[in-house]
């Protein structure tokens, strides 16, 4: 195997042994990108790139192994446009916490940053002003998003390993399109400082990696309180590692039946019956449970994440930051910098948030919404009460084709039908490779637990994922 096909714990025990060199790990990245990229597009490639010859002599926990990182999390010094034209050119003069804790951990940040939906509005990485990622598996199929690029990079073994950030799904959705781990985390367990923010009450950054227990390593190095993140929680962070005892016996799983409803596709359907049964020969005790408000989930979310998203979006305005339109007047410049500026799902979204927050509206979209909200949570309480973890789809459909759902938003919002409600919820969730559909496109097993237990859910990924080979198997690519 090459270098840039294992995994970032199997090349630790190799950086650290001295038997592999930082550089060389590099040089493989490089080489694969020159090799696949542009048929993949998981990269924004700039002109102001600059490749990362000397690679820091760091020691530290991450031994220099490279972390990719997506278009909305600042890098100080690596421009920052989630994908954005409104953005061009912005190069942020700080960095987001979680890039200061993977440096102080030893990481390396690799100087490419990962393609995106435009400010992480979408699930195929087709809004993107640097156009759109194509799945590994397929190149003809969308690879999810909003973190299309990262879920593609690692997938193609052009990244180790990657940060994505996940509002409705955009973390598990593409790793379960391309057949990879992805982690959302509790709402306040990372910093979402130089975060780009889509939906404050619900972004939050996570791991898109190769197997489990990188995801246990990259999210241990994430985690913790951040005096600059009001959000952020000020509880321990447990040592995830710790967690992966490859032992699930009589841990009591939860299906929620709603999941499994028309829309569906059959061959997910079956994929996922079959993962339930393993669950089950591994020693856990399954049991249908119900989630009754799953079915507001989708029009909740589209209002307060859109909602956030429209108060978020009003500083880019052409003053402060990227892109600004020529004008000598200056309502005129603000108007031409936004219209020229921003794509149309970002419009879109500006436009529907505006009109839920305005006034005689608020109390009829957002309030209401947030009402809905507080019931999906409680519906997740109510499970959680009884039942250790909920096991589940990540997505109805494998990955769909380009330009298939790309002129119909509506088609587009719900396919994150299972990904939304933990967000709502603030609770966190995994996804893992569990099988493929006859075509050979990959099928994420979703699996969620309560507020900060992330050990429960890399523990049951863990558990399932070595007892299966599906995390192992590559694209032709
Ligand atoms: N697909 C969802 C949306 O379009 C989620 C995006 C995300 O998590 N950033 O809003």
């Amino acid at each position: 195997m090459e270098l840039n096909q294992l995994t970032a714990h199997e090349l630790l025990v190799r950086l650290k042994s001295g038997s592999v060199a930082s550089e060389a790990v590099q040089e493989a990245l490089y080489a694969r990108i020159e090799k696949v990229d542009s048929k993949i597009n998981a990269y924004v490639r700039r002109a102001d790139f600059r490749k990362n010859d000397a690679v820091n002599k760091k020691q530290g926990l991450l031994f220099s192994l490279p972390v990719t990182v997506k278009d909305n999390i600042c890098t100080e010094g690596l421009n920052t446009e989630c994908c954005s034209k409104i953005l061009a050119g912005f190069c942020p003069p700080y960095e987001a916490t979680v890039i200061s804790k993977l440096k102080k951990a030893g990481a390396e940040i690799f100087p490419l940053k990962a393609n995106m939906d435009e400010f992480a509005f979408g699930s195929s990485t087709e809004n993107s002003c640097f156009g759109p990622t194509h799945n590994p598996w397929n190149l003809g199929c969308v690879p999810g998003g909003s973190s299309g690029g990262s879920a593609a990079a690692v997938a193609a073994d052009e990244a180790i390993w990657a940060l994505g950030s996940d509002t409705g799904g955009s973390i598990r959705q593409p790793a379960s399109f391309c057949g990879v781990v992805g982690l959302k985390p509790t709402y306040g367990r990372v910093s979402r400082f130089g975060l780009i923010a889509f939906a404050s009450s619900l972004d939050q950054i996570g791991p898109i990696t190769k197997d489990v227990e990188d995801a246990a390593i990259l999210t241990q190095a994430i985690s913790g309180y951040d005096p600059n993140d009001s959000t952020s929680v000020d509880q321990d962070v447990p040592d995830y590692l710790k967690s992966l005892t490859k032992d699930i016996k009589g841990l009591r799983v939860g299906i929620p039946k709603e999941y499994f409803v028309e829309g569906m596709d059959s061959e997910v359907k079956s994929v996922i019956e079959q993962a339930v049964n393993k669950l089950k020969t591994l020693g856990a005790s399954v049991k249908e449970v119900s989630l009754p408000h799953t079915e507001y989930a989708v029009p909740v979310y589209y209002i307060i994440a859109t909602a956030e998203a429209s108060s978020n979006l009003a500083r880019f305005d052409g003053v402060q930051y990227g892109y600004r339109a020529k004008s000598d007047n200056l309502i005129e410049m603000y108007k031409r910098t936004r219209a020229e500026g921003f794509g149309d799902e970002a419009k879109r979204r500006i436009i529907l948030g505006t009109f839920a927050l305005s006034h005689g509206y608020y109390d009829a979209y957002y309030l209401r919404a947030l009402k809905v909200r507080t019931l999906i949570k409680q519906d997740f309480d109510r499970v959680f009460a009884e039942f250790d973890c909920i096991a589940a789809p990540t997505s109805p459909t494998p990955a769909f084709k380009l330009g298939e759902r790309a002129s119909e938003p509506l088609k587009m919002y719900l396919s994150d039908i299972y990904t939304i409600s933990v967000n709502l919820a603030g609770i966190p969730a995994i996804s893992i490779p569990c099988g493929f559909t006859k075509d050979k496109l990959p099928v994420g097993l979703q699996i969620m637990a309560g507020s900060f237990n992330e050990e429960m859910l890399f523990r049951v990924a863990h558990t399932f994922e070595q007892n299966t080979e599906w995390h192992k198997i590559k694209s032709s690519l």
